[in-house]
């Protein structure tokens, strides 16, 4: 019998960290939103394992490199453990349609809206003897393409307003949020607590 485990899956740029229209290569370049720390902190402290699941496309155009990124990512989590929360892992998609790449062509179905870095996390969550239960694990992002994403995985969809808060890209392409939230700490805070 496996554990039965409720994950919060992030998107990262416009959901964690302020987009800055490119791609964040250094440490320097990534902001965190205002109580995104912690937002996550409150989610570890419920009980919530959490994922990243972000579109990186610069790998594939040769704008930043898999050190770069993973050194970000390592800044990441050391941002989030000064308040008490960390993430589990993060998955990056790295390719891109318009920019052929000879390695990361095989990942192209892990391109949000695609489900495949969602699949991956559950997978590997299993070999770890874990379950994830999909009534009580969030999606939270602030594009259209995370929405989509959750739906398409299962999983409890919500909008952040930060970063591009695509409500209306949303409602074109009948995609329906739970949840609208100001930002991450709301979407936490006030919606997904209180489940
Ligand atoms: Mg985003």
């Amino acid at each position: 019998m496996r554990e039965k485990i409720a994950v919060l899956f992030l998107d990262r740029d416009g959901t964690i960290n302020h987009d800055i229209g490119t791609y964040v290569r250094h440490r320097d370049e990534f902001r965190l939103i205002e109580r995104a720390d912690d937002a996550v902190a409150m989610a570890v402290a419920a009980g919530f394992h959490v994922i990243i699941i972000t579109n990186q496309a610069g790998l594939a155009k040769g704008i930043m490199d898999e050190v770069q990124l993973d050194e970000v990512h390592a800044y990441m989590n050391e941002l989030f453990m000064k308040k008490g929360g960390r993430f589990d892992k993060a998955y990056y998609c790295p390719s891109h349609p318009d920019y052929p790449h000879p390695v990361y062509d095989r990942f192209l179905n892990c391109r949000k809206p695609g489900t495949g870095m969602v699949e991956r996390a559950i997978e590997e969550y299993r070999t770890k003897g874990m379950e994830v239960d999909m009534q009580r694990s969030f999606f939270v992002g602030d594009k259209a393409v995370d929405i989509e994403c959750a739906r398409n995985s299962g999983l409890r969809p919500v909008l952040v307003r930060t970063g591009y808060g695509e409500e209306e890209a949303c409602r074109r392409k009948h995609l329906v949020p739970e949840y609208v939230a100001r930002d991450l700490y709301d979407a936490v805070h006030g919606y997904i607590l209180k489940q």
